[in-house]
């Protein structure tokens, strides 16, 4: 009987990509006061990947688990092309901010550079995007006022926004999570300890 490997490989390589993705960011936590673990991002984001309508892309699934190891771990280039390969790493390069700039400028430079990156990359950075507002919105990162928190929101729809190569249902997605952060949020306790009158 002839047997098809390829689907136990591909399933390999998505737990591969997992594992390698939770050791380098072990000690990391989400910035929100339940400090989740940080793999929790790592794994929504691949997870939106394999919502695509469009036919199943392994590479960018992988690259989804991976997509903050060159920005935030002791990763290299050189370990994700020997364990993934060239179109992975090259996937993550393409989402990675150039962390020897100061944090406005890696934020201007997202913007202007949207249009730079391939239409794949786009996918994998409006996922990450989606992830990071969804957890602004639950748990917000401790200390971030709501002004921070709208900034945030801004910036991203910025981003998003130039991207040209989007698929549909992840910009859907996006701008159901943006257009989230509405009067509600405005409610609670941190913004009323702000002092906003209320009579
Ligand atoms: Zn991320």
């Amino acid at each position: 009987m002839i047997q098809d490997d390829a689907p136990r490989a591909r399933h390999a390589t998505l737990l591969s990509a997992a594992q390698f993705a939770a050791r380098k960011h072990a000690s990391q936590r989400r910035k929100g006061n339940s400090a989740e673990p940080y793999v929790n991002h790592l794994i929504e984001v691949a997870r939106l990947l394999t919502e695509l309508p469009a036919t199943f892309d392994l590479n960018l699934v992988v690259a989804g688990f991976l997509h903050d190891t060159l920005e935030d771990t002791n990763a290299t280039r050189t370990e994700l092309v020997e364990h993934f390969g060239e179109d992975v790493t090259s996937l993550v390069e393409q989402v990675t901010d150039d962390k020897s700039l100061d944090r406005a400028v890696r934020k201007r430079l997202q913007i202007q550079n949207a249009t730079l990156i391939s239409a794949r990359a786009q996918n994998l950075s409006t996922a990450d995007k989606i992830s990071n507002l969804r957890s602004t919105i639950a748990d917000p990162p401790r200390g971030w006022t709501l002004e921070r928190r709208r900034e945030y929101f801004d910036w991203a729809k910025a981003v998003v926004d130039r991207f040209t190569g989007v698929d549909p249902m992840l910009k859907r997605e996006f701008e159901s999570v943006y257009s989230s952060f509405g009067p509600e949020l405005d409610l609670q306790p941190q913004s009323l300890s702000a002092g906003s009158a209320r009579v």
